[in-house]
């Protein structure tokens, strides 16, 4: 009988142990934010067609909820707009924020001068000094022109002005991994399963994802000034492929999020750290107290096997519960860059530099600060 109920507890201990676990990880809100609409066309495309960017990201906004909608009726979807309607940028972040959503997905279609330029792009907060990351900034984040008051609305925010965009963008970086994994398999999906042209995963300072506290990516369709991408999004079928590998890519991202083996995976990584004598894992004891640089390549959920890129072994470290793979250990910021050059041309578009005191990670400038300061 002792035995019965031993067992018993053991399971009932099991079971609430597993339902604590998974309940934090648990997606319950989504928020889907169709760009623009109203007064606000977007991008107007080739001309060919009546529809804008605003009616196109509205069609494949309905679409991608209608899947979500059937796959998993638990969800709680919330649009930002579900008509031809003007929210604000800021409407649509406090609705997000004031429903405490755990995932913020915003649809937009990509335009450009040339009509040449194609591809797809998911863009997660942050701060990347390319002409690409501002251009996409500018665009999305100037619809705040056409509101009365927006420069008290929006803390003299502006969208022009590199010095603004800098103060806005230095900020917290709390949902960033989860970002870019959930903007990571969007742009697999786009590119494997739609045949899309991959412009990649960018940390573009744009208002929407920085001011929301979820994870949170707006995702370029691609470019309705290239006839045939415009051709593709006005399209049925093009619609629907597009919805449904972004509903793909989210229900992967929750599979990952909400997977008992994500627990089971981090007890395994500490056993790994400790016990596994492989180079990949190996962490190196660093006695002296000195700066080191490496490039972050890759960041995932579960701890997976990285393939050296080129001589270089993958590290791997933890940070906010995600497993995060670097290479190269160098001691000064050119050194680091030619790492990045190296992990971008091995297939590692977003590769970025990470900097570490001892075992802690610091920001980029405090590191080339404490060199200076040594020298
Ligand atoms: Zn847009």
């Amino acid at each position: 009988m002792k035995r019965y109920n031993f067992i018993f507890l053991v399971l009932i201990f099991f079971v609430n142990n597993t339902n604590i676990l998974a309940q934090n990880n648990v997606i319950k809100k989504i928020v889907l934010d169709a760009g623009h609409g109203g007064k606000d066309p977007g991008a107007l495309g080739t001309g060919r067609y009546s529809k804008t960017e605003k009616d196109i990201s509205l069609d494949v906004t309905l679409k991608l909820g209608k899947y979500l909608n059937a796959e998993f009726p638990e969800i709680n979807i919330i649009y930002t707009r579900k008509k031809d309607t003007f929210p604000t940028l800021k409407d649509r972040t406090n609705l997000a924020n004031e429903s405490n959503a755990d995932l913020f997905i915003s649809i937009h279609c990509d335009s450009f001068t040339k009509s040449s330029a194609k591809g797809t792009s998911s863009h997660v907060m942050g701060l990347r000094y390319t002409q690409e990351n501002l251009r996409v900034a500018q665009k999305e984040n100037s619809v705040i022109y056409l509101e009365d008051n927006y420069e008290e609305n929006y803390d003299g925010f502006d969208p022009y002005s590199p010095e603004s965009i800098i103060a806005f963008s230095l900020s917290q970086t709390t949902f960033l991994d989860q970002s870019i994994l959930i903007a990571q398999k969007i742009q697999e999906q786009f590119r494997d399963r739609v045949k899309r042209t991959d412009r990649g995963v960018k940390q573009t300072p744009l208002w929407v994802t920085r001011a929301t506290n979820m994870p949170s990516v707006l995702v370029e369709l691609g470019f309705i000034s290239n006839p045939s991408e415009e051709d593709f999004l006005n399209s049925e079928i093009g619609q629907s492929y597009m919805a449904s590998a972004i509903f793909r890519a989210i229900k992967s991202y929750k599979n990952e999020l909400e997977t008992s083996n994500y627990n089971l995976a981090i007890d395994n990584s500490e056993k790994i750290d400790k016990n596994d004598s492989s180079k990949l894992y190996t962490k190196k004891e660093t006695t002296q107290k000195d700066v080191i640089f490496k490039v972050q390549i890759k960041t995932s959920l579960k701890i997976k096997m990285i393939e050296p890129v080129m001589n270089y072994n993958v590290d791997v470290f933890k940070e906010n519960n995600l497993f995060k793979y670097t290479i190269g250990s160098v001691s000064n910021i050119e050194m680091a860059r030619e790492v990045q050059k190296i992990a971008v041309s091995n297939g590692y578009k977003d590769a970025f530099i990470v900097a570490f005191i001892n075992k802690n990670k610091i920001s980029i400038s405090d590191a080339i600060n404490y060199k200076k300061q040594l020298q």
